[in-house]
């Protein structure tokens, strides 16, 4: 028996980063909105805990324990007292180390997978608990749609959102690391006085009314700065979409993947053919959003 959960990509529309805490984590105001490009995670029984993936990326994915796929089927067994004996296979189309939650979409991804295949029935509520162990971006990877996270980002309030927007994302050559973008965020910001993050009324209001131009007026990522300090050719990527026609363009969460918000579905493929052919990126993707969490799509 084989159970298969399909779980999307996420891109921050807002993302509020707030000066280092004493434990070295940053308070945010995190505005996720899931798109429409996927990993889906296959689990079955199997003598052991083992991981395989597919897809382009998928030479870079951890195929040992520290696997998010594989973390999160050890800690759903050991709260069960049951043996995580599954294999579990992840074909991998979300960019690895780009900024999209490629990992935590995996992670939600085995964890409901693993619940079925075991036939726990858990509640969401205990789901949604293991999630947030995993890590801050896991717990919206399972809710998907869009939400505002607060705290380390963990804490979701869903949102509700009026509408469908359309989006290119622009792969680049190799990832970035999240820490390490944090990293340069402090020292970029080393001795100013960083404010509260907090989320913008306005941008709430775009979403929830669906008015694609007042969300491309506000969007922002305050760690954009730190991802061009550490890669400035990401620039030219952000010029070529809005040159392209994009209504707004922004690096994805700790990037180096870069998001571009479009007028509608043409005008997205037209934005993603003209990226491509500027030769600053890997490759373009149009995806639209928002798009549901994980869920089963198939049991074998
Ligand atoms: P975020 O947007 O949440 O900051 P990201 O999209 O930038 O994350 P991920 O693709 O989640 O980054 O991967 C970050 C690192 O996590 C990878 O470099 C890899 O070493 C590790 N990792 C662990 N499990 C996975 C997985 N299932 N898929 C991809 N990377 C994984």
């Amino acid at each position: 028996m084989s159970v298969t959960v399909r779980v999307p990509a996420k891109v921050n529309v807002q993302l509020a980063v707030g000066g280092a805490r004493p434990d070295g984590y940053h308070d945010l105001a995190n505005v996720f909105l899931a798109v429409g490009l996927y990993d889906e995670v296959t689990v079955e029984r199997a003598d052991s805990l083992t991981v395989t993936c597919d897809g382009p990326d998928a030479g870079q994915v951890p195929l040992d324990r520290t696997n998010l796929a594989a973390r999160a089927a050890g800690l759903l067994a050991a709260r069960h007292g049951i043996a995580p004996d599954v294999h579990i296979h992840i074909a991998k189309d979300i960019p690895v180390a780009g900024g999209m939650a490629g990992g935590s979409a995996d992670g939600a991804g085995a964890l409901l997978a693993c619940d079925a295949l075991w036939g726990l029935g858990s509640s969401r509520a205990e789901l949604l608990d293991i999630c947030a162990e995993l890590g801050s971006d896991v717990p919206f990877s399972l809710v998907g749609g869009a939400a505002l996270g607060t705290g380390r980002g963990e804490h979701l309030t869903e949102l509700a959102v009026g509408g469908t927007f359309h989006w290119v994302f622009a792969m680049a050559d190799g990832g970035l690391s999240t820490p390490v973008v944090f990293g340069e965020f402090d020292r970029l910001n080393e001795g100013a006085a960083v404010p509260e993050p907090v989320a913008s009324p306005g941008l709430l209001e775009a979403l929830r009314t669906g008015d694609t131009a007042a969300l491309a007026g506000a969007l922002v990522n305050d760690l954009q700065p730190a991802a061009l300090s550490l890669r400035p050719s990401l620039g030219a990527t952000l010029d070529a979409g809005t040159g392209a026609g994009a209504l707004a363009a922004l690096v994805s969460g700790s990037g180096p993947t870069t998001a571009f918000l479009t007028k509608d579905e043409e005008s997205a493929r037209g934005v993603a053919a003209a990226l491509l052919a500027s030769g600053t990126c890997r490759a373009a993707r149009v995806a639209q959003g928002p798009a549901a969490g994980a869920r089963v799509v198939s049991r074998g």
